[in-house]
């Protein structure tokens, strides 16, 4: 059973940043307003991810790293209707295969924070009393301890520089969706990046990529009845000068479906498509734009599950959407593809 329990986890907890991202959704669950996100060694070492939440009541300790448990649903219908990040009860446990893992949580009604060390199955091995504030805090000590070939992968210095962009790409991901979140990366003790918590989601792209990537974007919104699709948004200007902030790869396009960051590479595409389109003559201009596109369709249009880690999602009227996307793009970059 240990080596069915390491398999399916290892399956589900592919890489370092999906550790993050998993630790970050349930912070995100929980309503932090708050999230630290504190690493050592390339999250190789130690993952620890600190927030504000409601925490976890003592009764939901017992079982929050039991594989399949989670609070956050009761019937096949609330798939439906999904409005948190995390469902399927799998992250915890799986976490809990191949690293060592321990939770200190407090709720509002608890008087003092409690610390759990878990061992490989998700089951409480020790519990003592804490000193932390309400909320959660997840370690995740040495990662992929048990898979040393994974563990190897992940130490070369390309590899961790590779995994570091990526979470930085992600915490910029849900501070551009969260604009009222507060976010701190901290790498081996040193604040490598902060954002304060602001109105909206134009503050949070500043805070987020500068005053000068965002002086040329400009705030879009698309509604779309049967079948119901809301696009809204900050792309280039048409004709602005934008070339330092545009790049040769996808990471500043940012994508939600329904508050979820996603890679779409069909709606990356199509975005880049009509940008570049008014620099025709000029290959050098043929990049991805900064831009953010949030995607709202009724939660039982999309299917979440298509990868463990959520980021690419099956949508129920893609055509429909595309469709929706390249009327709005020609309205605003005025080319139309044959
Ligand atoms: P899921 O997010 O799919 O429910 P997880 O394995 O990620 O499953 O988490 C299991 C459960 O542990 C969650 O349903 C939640 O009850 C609890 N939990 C985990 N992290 C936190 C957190 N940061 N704050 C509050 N509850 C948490
Ligand atoms: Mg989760």
């Amino acid at each position: 059973p240990d080596t069915v329990r390491l398999l399916s986890s290892s399956q589900v907890i592919t890489s370092v940043v999906n550790v993050v991202k998993e630790l970050m959704e349930n912070s995100l669950d929980a309503g932090a307003s708050s999230m630290t996100l504190d690493i050592e060694n390339y999250g190789l070492d130690r993952i620890e991810v600190r927030d504000n939440g409601h925490g976890i009541k003592a009764e939901d300790t017992r079982v929050m790293a039991v594989t399949h448990f989670t609070s956050k649903i009761c019937s096949h219908e609330d798939l439906e209707r999904l409005e948190t990040y995390g469902f399927r009860g799998e992250a915890l446990g799986s976490i809990c295969a191949v690293a060592e893992v321990s939770v200190i949580t407090k709720t509002e009604e608890d008087d003092i924070s409690t610390q759990y060390t878990l061992d490989f199955t998700g089951e409480i091995v020790s519990q003592k009393p804490s000193h932390l504030g309400q909320g959660t805090t997840v370690s995740v000590l040495k990662l992929f301890k048990n898979l040393p070939v994974r563990r190897q992968y992940y130490s070369s210095t390309k590899k961790c520089k590779e995994e570091l962009k990526k979470m930085q790409d992600l915490l910029m991901a849900y501070a551009i969706i969260k604009p009222d979140l507060r976010l701190t990366l901290i790498h081996n003790k040193v604040v490598v990046w902060q954002k304060a918590k602001v109105a909206d989601h134009r503050s949070a792209l500043l805070a987020t990529l500068g005053a000068s990537a965002v002086a040329n974007l400009l705030p879009c919104h698309h509604h779309q009845e049967q079948p119901e699709i809301v696009l809204d948004g900050f792309f280039p200007k048409p004709g602005a000068d934008y070339s330092s902030t545009s790049s040769s790869n996808p990471d500043k396009t940012f994508i939600f479906v329904n508050n979820r960051p996603v890679h779409q590479k069909d709606v990356t595409k199509l975005l880049r498509q009509h940008y570049t389109a008014q620099y025709r003559d000029d290959p050098a201009r043929n990049r991805y734009p900064t831009a953010m596109l949030k995607i709202t369709v009724p939660p039982s249009s999309v299917d979440v599950n298509l990868t463990p880690d959520k980021t690419q999602v099956l949508l129920h009227n893609k055509e429909a959407l595309l469709t929706a996307l390249e009327v709005f793009l020609v309205s605003l970059y005025g080319y139309r593809p044959n």
